[in-house]
């Protein structure tokens, strides 16, 4: 009998993420499902809530407003940066992002938005901020986490570390 998902389990889920306008913005069945560390916020806060207590074989849809999800879009969160600022080489594309320090010196992830001739804008935002998402979930194998992932914070795939 395979636990219920709970915080410090190791949880393999297939999931299809949907937006309002229809858009499938991700979609892990017929490929390779997630594994997530449940409790550590590796997934949406308003998913992973919705999970607590799911067994192996269950499917559920669940809804997330934007705030349970990647976040309320907020458009002051945006700055123009010099391309001078960016490495020559570093390929610059919209959607890509790459961490940088907040105010207080913690990391925090930023995304381009757009690339100008001069200035890349970049935004605070995630691509989904903003966005209800619908997810359809299907549990596939929930097991206790091992000592090194609960202290690692994540799951470790089948080809070892990751990082
Ligand atoms: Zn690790």
């Amino acid at each position: 009998m395979k636990p219920a998902i709970a915080d410090g389990h190791a949880v393999t889920i297939h999931y299809r993420l949907t937006l309002d306008d229809g858009t499938i913005a991700d979609d892990s069945f017929g490929g390779d499902p997630l594994v997530y560390l449940h409790g550590a916020s590796n997934i949406v806060p308003g998913l992973e809530k919705e999970l607590l207590g799911k067994n192996v074989g269950e499917t559920c849809e669940v809804e997330v407003a934007p705030a349970e999800g990647y976040g309320e879009y907020d458009p002051t969160a945006e700055q123009s940066v010099p391309k001078s600022a960016f490495p020559p080489n570093a390929p610059l594309e919209p959607g890509m992002s790459f961490q940088t320090r907040g105010p207080r010196g913690q990391p925090m992830p930023v995304w381009v938005r757009k690339i100008e001739e001069e200035n890349v804008i970049i935004t605070a935002n995630h691509p989904l901020a903003g966005q209800r998402l619908s997810f359809k979930v299907e549990v596939v194998d929930v097991r206790e986490a091992t000592a090194e992932e609960l202290q690692h914070g994540h799951v470790h795939g089948p080809g070892g570390h990751h990082h």
